[in-house]
């Protein structure tokens, strides 16, 4: 039987055994330890690094009683940033790893952690895990935006950029409509990807969310999906797929980060920059824009363009870019290590005498705008769409 014929109970089957054997592969380099960054927030023991993980997680494949409370902990401590699987030389697949551990986990009644009940919890009353009312979620749409009924484009705010970076969403509509781009918004319609559930091993309810919005996906006809979010497009591009074989829905649809459509737009001619952004910019790769769906050069070919950019590059960048922590549902559980882990990254931006830190998630921008106002950091922060938006003639 070919891999597409078998079931999706069969796939996951396959796709535990998989990982078994995987782990086998472990060459105990370190590569992983060094790269990892919550593994120096565990006190310098070897049991916090990823590749203790894959030696302790080889003991639980060969059906031994391992998981403890404390190795549960250590499992959650993980920002699902990809950073150790591309460093990964016998390319051990680890965040599907321990997002498959982590489904274990609450299969079992392990877990998840806390705070990741608290957003079940939300999740499944609001359908969003911040526990807004669904009237919030189109708060950030101007007198100056027209959303269509129906339209190639549909505009999937999610969650975080809808309730909490607003302008995010706001700004890159704003784009949209001075150029003429239609496109259609399901505001109160919309559903949680289903990103924080995903990653933290929550997936009868995970599934719930999906359901609902592939149900809009194919009542609004889009054929084109564009969010602002990493967590969002990431989920929307791998995971969606899969869940809607397994639900039997359709989901015949491109999806898209904003700056895959502003590169188009700029490659078409349709974007011209041309008023000057006169600032000194560092670029922050968001681990799931960047090594999740490959999105390294799209955001430097747009600063590129914009008259007045110069753009001074952190050491640790594109597939070696470092986490803001705010991944995996670090951030949720793990607040003050979500917190220290963003405030190394701003250090980093910080010394690259760059006078404004670019990035392009709502998470990263969450996290950024925390550290620098925690620290006083004398470092301005921008979305990438807020400069594209600065440097178009109205
Ligand atoms: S995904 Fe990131 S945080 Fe998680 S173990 Fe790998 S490097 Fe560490
Ligand atoms: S990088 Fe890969 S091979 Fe090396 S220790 Fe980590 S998991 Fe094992």
């Amino acid at each position: 039987m070919s891999t597409q014929e078998q079931s999706p109970t069969a796939r996951d089957a396959a796709l535990a055994k998989m990982l078994a054997e995987a782990v086998d592969t472990c060459a105990r380099c370190g590569f992983c330890k060094v790269s990892c960054p919550t593994y120096p927030f565990g006190g310098g023991f070897e049991t916090f690094s990823p590749r203790a993980k894959v030696a302790f997680l080889k003991d639980y494949f060969e059906g031994r009683d391992v998981l403890t409370p404390e190795w549960v902990d250590r499992l959650y401590r993980c920002t699902t940033c990809e950073r150790c699987q591309t460093v990964c030389q016998t390319a051990i697949p680890l965040v599907a790893l321990w997002e498959s551990v982590r489904a274990d986990i609450v299969t079992k009644g392990l877990g998840p952690m806390p705070a990741h009940k608290k957003l079940r919890a939300l999740a499944e009353k609001h359908g969003n895990p911040y526990g807004e009312s669904a009237s919030r979620q189109s708060q950030w749409l101007s007198p100056e935006h027209h959303p269509m009924e129906a339209a190639d484009i549909l505009i999937f705010g999610g969650c975080t950029a809808s309730y909490r970076m607003p302008s995010m969403l706001q700004t890159g509509v704003t784009i949209l409509t001075r150029l003429g781009v239609p496109y259609a918004y399901a505001g109160g319609e919309e559903h949680c990807c289903a990103s924080p559930l995903l990653r933290t091993g929550q997936l009868d309810v995970a599934g719930e969310l999906i359901g609902k919005n592939l149900d809009l996906f194919a009542r609004t006809g889009a054929r084109t999906l564009v969010t602002p979010c990493g967590g969002c497009s990431k989920t929307l591009k791998h995971d969606y797929p899969v869940w809607a074989e397994k639900l039997g829905k359709p989901f015949d649809v491109t999806v898209r980060h904003f700056s895959e459509v502003y590169v188009d737009l700029l490659r078409q001619g349709r974007i011209k920059p041309s008023v000057a952004v006169n600032k000194t910019v560092t670029f922050h790769d968001p681990c799931h824009v960047g090594r999740s769906q490959g999105l390294f050069d799209e955001p430097r070919e747009i600063l590129a363009a914009i008259p007045g950019i110069k753009l001074l590059e952190m050491p640790r960048c594109r597939e070696s870019s470092r986490c803001c922590g705010a991944g995996g549902g670090v951030k949720a559980n793990y607040p003050q290590m979500a917190a220290a882990i963003a405030r190394e990254r701003l250090d980093e931006a910080v010394a690259t005498g760059a006078d404004t830190l670019v990035t392009m998630c709502p998470f990263c921008q969450g996290s950024f705008s925390q550290a620098i106002k925690e620290s006083e950091a004398s470092i301005g922060l921008s979305g990438l769409e807020e400069l594209l938006l600065a440097s178009l003639r109205q």
